[in-house]
């Protein structure tokens, strides 16, 4: 019996399927052979990030530069991060999409979404070694009060689809923050400071991680976070976000 599992299975799904089709989050078309809520057309439509970015912080800049250009924010500041890669713009579609999946209880989209990670972490990330991944944590308070973390959602997606672990206690938000969606860059590096500790520091020392994130905005957030491993002793910390504001 046990050998026919899978079979059933995908007999169990392919009937699910037809009884209820699976709508496109964005155009609610069948998604068909695209995603499993996103349709082809909606996928490759996404504003996907191409050359040139910034060859630190992967923020996409206008005109010819250099392949190995660093922008303003990185020579100002030198990022705790090796390297941070998004995979879209948060133009368009994106923004509704990420803002369903983090304020709406959307958290069937972490599976399309964790597949756009899974080819910008191969593409960009890989090469340095990574044993694992960690992601953006929130207060207990707000943890409570929204049900889930949308930024685990994607890290324990992304770790199966890279076999990798996820480490659940990497990281913990100690201070509560202000929402920093109406600050600008200095307010939100302040507003981060000393927000995030390391419970276990020996779980960090020593490893590569990856260090995920649904949306990278000014970087404030994730680079707080890529401190701390890096104060912990973390061999090297690159970030990955679906989205770049
Ligand atoms: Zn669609
Ligand atoms: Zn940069």
């Amino acid at each position: 019996m046990p050998r026919n599992r899978g079979g059933m299975k995908s007999l169990l799904h392919g009937t699910l399927d037809l009884l209820y089709p699976r709508r496109c989050a964005v155009c609610a078309a069948d998604t068909g052979s695209g995603g499993r809520y996103l349709c082809w057309d909606c996928l490759i439509g996404l504003p996907y990030i191409q050359d040139p970015y910034c060859s630190i912080c992967g923020d996409p800049v206008e005109g010819n530069v250099d392949h190995d250009f660093v922008c303003s924010w990185c020579l100002e500041s030198m990022p705790a991060f090796d390297l941070a890669r998004s995979v879209v713009r948060y133009r368009g579609c994106v923004g509704g999409l990420l803002q369903a999946f983090k304020y709406r209880n959307a958290t069937h989209l972490a599976y399309d979404l964790s597949a756009l990670l899974e080819g910008g972490v191969r593409a960009h990330l890989a090469d340095g070694g990574i044993d694992a991944i960690a992601y953006v944590p929130l207060h207990p308070r707000k943890a409570r009060a929204r049900t889930y973390n949308q930024a685990r959602l994607l890290a324990e997606q992304l770790a199966c689809r890279l076999n990798l672990p996820v480490e659940r206690n990497a990281l913990r938000r100690v201070r509560w923050t202000a929402t920093q969606t109406r600050l600008h860059a200095a307010a939100r590096r302040a507003n981060v400071m000393g927000a995030f500790q390391t419970p276990i520091p020996d779980w960090v020392r020593g490893r590569r991680w990856l260090l995920v994130d649904d949306v990278m905005t000014t970087g404030a957030t994730v680079d707080a976070c890529a401190r701390v491993l890096r104060q912990n002793g973390a061999s090297r910390v690159v970030v990955a976000t679906v989205a770049r504001g």
